[in-house]
């Protein structure tokens, strides 16, 4: 049987159901409707997006704007299928480029983008922002995801999980001494950092 094609529409909210059933954190909608209104107005064109999962976030920013190009990169193999799947149902499959590799594998050497955007395992952030800056344009910005992690309570967690917010805790204080970026924490969505040359 002949099958109608996705508006992208449907298929976001498809990948919202399908993340929660399969537990995956996609972003909050707060947080990238952030990141989607600073696109457009400051007409970004490139888009390195570190942590894919199946591909939501990179599809609503490809969204934002028909000039932006996004290359997002993705260890994990399910993932990292259903994302490319995802996106070529949205017909996004030429501005936007998966990546099937550890982010700290990848060779960006010539690459540089208007937007950075750190979203894969928190307790690397810091070597993620440190790699990855050389390759931030000019007037680029870095944006950072879940800097409030959920706003769980340190006394309350798991070891495991301690060690983790102590580690976001650590790289926020590293955003604040940054003599080479200015970095505002906005408590949007689960907080994200904006850091500017
Ligand atoms: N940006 C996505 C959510 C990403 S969730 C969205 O909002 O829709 C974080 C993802 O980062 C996970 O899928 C995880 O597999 C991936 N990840 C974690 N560490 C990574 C690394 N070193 N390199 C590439 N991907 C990584
Ligand atoms: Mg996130």
């Amino acid at each position: 049987k002949y099958k109608q094609p996705y508006t992208v529409k449907e298929k976001i909210h498809e990948m919202e159901r399908y993340a929660k059933t399969n537990n995956i954190p996609i972003i909050e909608v707060e947080s990238i409707k952030f990141i989607m209104k600073y696109i457009k107005l400051n007409n970004v064109k490139s888009v390195l997006e570190i942590g894919s999962a199946i591909g939501y976030s990179a599809i609503l920013m490809a969204n934002a704007s028909p000039d932006v190009e996004i290359t997002t990169i993705e260890k994990d193999e399910k993932r990292y299928r259903e994302a490319v799947k995802n996106i070529n149902k949205c017909g996004l499959d030429k501005r936007v480029d998966v990546v099937y590799n550890d982010a700290l594998e990848v060779n960006l050497a010539g690459h540089s983008y208007d937007l950075i955007f750190i979203d894969a395992a928190k307790a690397q952030y810091q070597k993620f922002f440190e790699k990855f800056k050389i390759n931030l344009n000019e007037n680029g910005i870095i944006v950072c995801d879940n800097l409030n992690f959920h706003n769980l309570n340190i006394n309350e967690v798991s070891r495991g999980t301690r060690q983790l917010l102590k580690k976001i805790e650590r790289f926020k204080e590293f955003l604040e001494n940054n003599d080479e970026f200015a970095t505002t924490i906005y408590n949007v969505g689960d907080g994200i950092s904006v850091s500017k040359r």
